[in-house]
């Protein structure tokens, strides 16, 4: 038994932790920078205020993680970021292609506590800073589950805490609200009537429980949906991000008011369930009830902190270049109207690039508290800029940068400014690409990599001289275009095959993309006018272009409701077919085209189309496109970019196989290998469903063997992007071969040939 005397008062038990460095805030840009940091070798502590981690994506609040792909809305291709949120996203599609919020947490939750540098602290909030001269010397928390205090000691911190706690105790410059036109030249910068600031969500879930249902609203749900000037876009089906504009708060302080926030956001969400359940308009919602009520607002903006560089619309619409780049983003810049649901204006105002622009690092760290980095959506950014910045993955990409940064600063005591040092800036770029991190016009070049002098040689090579006429024949009703990447000069001599209803005019243009590392079909280099005949026939495309750079092309079908255009079973690393239709949800109707001057591209959309459709189009492609050598597993790319940056086997290779041979044994202790989990596919965390839960490019079994054909490794079940092969004894071998195995065979719905986008092999 405890029993103690009377006193006059007592200190809550604490506890303190040393470490390297303090993450802040445990959503996905705090889980994505620890563990960066951690697997670089920094002792990491992160404190989470609440009882999982993933901050917005959690099943707390529910927001699906998006970032450069824009539900594949956009003309961003292979955007999908890399890295550690890669490695989540494609996680969660392996365990919960569902979409169940609650699946979502246990992974977060698992990536963290399997990593020995982590120490995690949940339900633990920061609420003190200490500071000795300009540095913060450490932070206090206090966790209410175990009413424990700790006192958190390190060099090092990095604020993801979205309101940025630390950073505005610290002192940080920061800025709230919305910059002037005039501060940077914005053109896009909102008026005073449109509003400053982003408001706060509440999501709700429903489900039908198969019989009849009553709802009896709280006394504070709102009572006359007709407060609300879009409230007839209503209706029983939609739910959770699909109602992302039942928005508050954009014209109160979004962190002091947070609570009154909430409550009227409840109270809108009673309000319209009660519309939904009791205005007799909605007989379908008879037998549905409310499965979950989000209790936590998401939080889309408050403080943005100012770091060394602010990130501005100009850098987002030109995809100006940094030689501090350490990540991209490729949202569009998208602002909302500070009423929020209670505006007559429409609930978003998205204007996107034409394709993914860089972020340097000067904006994540603050420029005058010199031991504080900045992550998530507090990062030195413009409002109009953080209107891009701030969705879930490119916040979790540029934390990644952060971490490894950190860990560079612990390894060489330095602070983040340190690193702007050209020769730093180089190392951090090249850990960052060795991590998996995309870097825009970036390439990886390890001359600690075997690879580098390995004679490569493979079974077979992917010549691309065919996208076999095997798939489905569909009208086109909408414009259809083939990507073909191109090495410079001519265009290769391409057959297409169509059927027409009736006697009729096809058009054909051949585009490419104004800067060779977009995808947006921006320059027509020549225009083709075919005449059909009724019936099904082959029809040959003699384009004349050159091309002055290697990039992709697109060869592309104008509409034309008479003619019904043949496609293809076959996919392929680095090969897509677009579509120039809309996406309303991400603000694409086909075109881009501002009413008035704000400082963005006009230009089309084509986007492609997701699994199981988004079939490429047939071609014969004479003398073959030949862009899928064994070189490219080691150019320093892992991605398609302006090439497929892979090593594809032949369709009808049995056995794939590719070996990496050197002259002299060598002494290898640890190999990595990068495969295509299709970077282009947005892999949303929650509602839309999957149809797969590995990719049809990844390989999911391979074999490793020596110079003696010994088997020394062998994986059955790969689903992700990186795999990290370590042997505990270092292997002595003159040859590495590795063997792919296919669980498709050519002609099966979804058969992609083997591929392999990177080895690196390495004596540590
Ligand atoms: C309704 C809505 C819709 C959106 N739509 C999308 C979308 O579709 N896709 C997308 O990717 N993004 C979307 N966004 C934007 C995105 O969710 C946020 O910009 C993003 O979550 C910011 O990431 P973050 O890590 O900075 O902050 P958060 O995700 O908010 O994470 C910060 C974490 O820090 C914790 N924390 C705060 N204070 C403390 C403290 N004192 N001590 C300890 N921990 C603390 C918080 O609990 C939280 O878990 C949307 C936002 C909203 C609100």
């Amino acid at each position: 038994m405890i029993r103690e005397q009377a006193v006059d008062k007592r200190t809550p038990k604490t506890i303190r932790h040393d470490a390297d460095l303090i993450v802040v805030g445990g959503g996905l840009s705090g889980v994505c920078c620890a563990i960066t940091a951690a697997r670089a070798g920094t002792r990491v502590v992160l404190v989470q205020d609440r009882p999982v981690l993933g901050g917005n994506s959690s099943s707390e609040v529910r927001l699906w993680v998006l970032g450069a792909t824009s539900h594949m809305g956009n003309n961003n291709r292979w955007a999908r970021e890399g890295g550690v949120i890669d490695e989540l996203l494609v996680e969660n599609l392996y365990r919960n292609p569902e979409g169940n919020p609650l699946i979502f947490d246990t992974i977060l939750l698992e990536k963290v506590i399997l990593e020995p540098n982590i120490t995690l602290l949940l339900n633990t909030a920061v609420y003190e800073v200490e500071k000795l001269g300009e540095k913060i010397s450490g932070i206090k928390a206090f966790c209410s589950q175990n009413s424990t205090a700790y006192e958190l000691v390190a060099p090092l911190f990095c604020d993801a805490s979205g309101d940025g706690i630390v950073g505005f105790q610290s002192g940080a410059a920061f800025r709230m609200g919305a910059e002037s036109r005039e501060e940077f030249g914005e053109k896009f910068a909102p008026t005073a009537e449109y509003g400053e600031l982003l408001g706060h969500s509440l999501y709700f879930y429903t489900k039908d429980t198969g019989r009849p249902v009553r709802f009896v609203p709280p006394a504070y749900a709102l009572d006359d949906i007709t407060k609300i000037p879009r409230y007839k876009r209503f209706n029983a089906q939609e739910y959770g991000c699909q109602l992302w504009w039942i928005e508050y708060g954009g014209r109160l302080d979004t962190v002091h008011d947070t609570e009154t926030i909430k409550w009227e956001l409840w109270k809108v969400v009673y309000g319209v369930w009660n519309y939904i359940k009791n205005s007799g308009q909605f007989p379908e919602a008879e037998t549905m009830t409310l499965e979950w009520v989000g209790q936590i607002p998401g939080k889309r903006e408050s403080r943005r902190f100012e770091g060394d560089y602010m990130l501005t619309q100009q850098d987002v619409v030109e995809q100006r270049t940094h030689p501090d780049a350490v990540a991209f983003g490729g949202w569009s810049i998208d602002l909302h109207p500070a009423d929020g649901i209670f505006s007559e204006k429409p609930g978003c105002n998205q204007w996107h690039s034409k394709g993914i622009y860089q972020i340097p690092y000067r904006c994540l760290y603050s420029h005058n508290v010199p031991n504080l980095f900045i992550a998530g959506r507090i990062i030195s950014a413009s409002h109009v800029a953080f209107g891009s910045s701030r969705v879930m993955a490119t916040g979790a990409h540029v934390a990644q940068a952060v971490g490894m940064a950190a860990a560079l600063c612990t390894q060489n005591q330095l602070l983040p400014r340190d690193l702007t040092e050209p020769t730093r800036m180089q190392e951090l770029q090249q850990e960052l690409l060795k991590a998996g991190q995309h870097i825009p016009g970036f390439v990886l070049q390890d001359s600690t990599d075997l690879t580098q002098q390995a004679k490569l040689s493979a079974s077979s090579e992917f010549v691309l001289n065919e996208l076999p006429a095997d798939g489905p024949l569909l009208p086109l009703t909408s414009s259809a275009a083939q990507m073909l990447p191109l090495p410079i000069g001519s265009i290769p001599q391409l057959t297409a095959f169509v059927t027409a209803d009736q006697d009729t005019t096809l058009t054909v243009e051949l585009r490419r993309s104004s800067k060779p590392f977009n995808h947006t079909p921006d320059v027509t280099l020549e225009t083709l006018t075919i005449p059909l005949r009724k019936g099904k026939q082959d029809i040959n495309l003699p384009f004349k272009s050159q091309l002055s750079e290697p990039q992709y092309v697109f060869v592309t079908f104008i509409k034309n409701e008479h003619i019904q255009l043949q496609y293809s079973q076959l996919r392929v690393t680095g090969v897509l077919s677009v579509f120039n239709k809309i996406n309303p949800a991400v603000s694409n109707y086909g075109k881009q085209e501002p009413s008035e001057d704000i400082g963005v591209d006009t230009f089309e959309f084509w986007c492609p189309e997701r699994r199981p459709a988004g079939h490429n189009i047939a071609l014969r492609i004479q003398t073959g496109i030949r862009l899928f050598s064994p070189t490219n597993v080691r150019n320093g790319i892992q991605r398609p970019t302006n090439q497929p940056n892979a090593w594809v086997a032949k369709a009808d290779d049995v056995n794939p196989t590719l070996t990496l041979s050197w002259p002299t044994r060598q002494k290898i202790n640890r190999v990595e290998l990068r495969f295509d989990t299709d970077f282009d596919h947005p892999l949303e965390t929650v509602i839309m469903t999957h149809p797969e839960t590995v990719g049809p490019f990844c390989v999911q079994e391979y074999v490793v063997c020596n110079d003696q054909q010994e088997r020394i490794y062998h994986q059955t079940h790969n689903h992700q992007t990186s795999n990290t092969i370590r042997f505990d004894q270092p292997i002595e071998t003159s040859s590495l071969t590795i063997h792919l195995k296919k669980s498709t065979s050519p002609g099966q719905a979804d058969f992609a040939p083997a591929s392999l986008m990177e080895i690196r092999c390495y004596r540590e």
